[in-house]
């Protein structure tokens, strides 16, 4: 299920959560809803709302450390913009440059997105013994790419101004 990310009363990204909790942020008046799925309504006890993408905080929350974006195959997908870093034709799969069955982890390190010929190609080798070359390294998604990542988005495009703005900028924690 897709989630819905929480923003500060600052509107600073804080996190994620499931958009069961988003609403029960909402109904409990603790947050209001800052972008909505179009067209998209959810029927909540007795009312109904707008699908909240993103919900802001009513009350400031202090976040003492900067948050780091959990890994996941859709995450890495995202961040490589669906290109295969083999090839760069578009890319459906998750590649572990390290295989797993060589100790290589679910990290945002050691996995780059893949075109399924390419990741069938290499299988359970490294880059080096398949004789295949990274067009580009994996990297750590910074705070704000996390925003990106959690709304699913590999752009800005489809964010408000304000959020995209916030999207471009490696200053986003609080
Ligand atoms: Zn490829």
């Amino acid at each position: 299920m897709r989630e819905t990310l929480v923003l500060n009363a600052s509107f600073e990204p804080l996190a994620t959560v499931t958009l069961r909790r988003a609403v029960v942020l909402v109904m409990q008046d603790k947050a209001v809803v800052e972008q909505a799925h179009p067209g998209l309504r959810i029927r909540a006890a007795a009312v109904e709302l707008p699908v909240p993408r993103v919900i802001r905080l009513c009350r400031y929350v202090r976040v003492p450390f900067r948050r780091r974006a959990s890994w996941s195959r859709r995450g890495v997908l995202v961040r490589d913009r669906h290109r295969c870093v083999y090839c760069g034709r578009r890319a459906t799969t998750v590649d572990h440059v390290v295989p797993r069955s060589h100790g290589g982890g679910d990290t945002w390190l050691n996995t780059v997105a893949a075109c399924a010929e390419d990741n069938h190609r290499k299988a359970d080798r490294t880059p080096e013994q398949a004789g295949m070359r990274l067009l580009s390294k994996p990297f750590e998604p910074t705070p704000a790419d996390s925003m990106l990542l959690a709304l699913g988005a590999s752009g800005r495009e489809g964010l408000p101004e304000w959020l995209a703005a916030r999207a471009g900028s490696d200053r986003v924690s609080a």
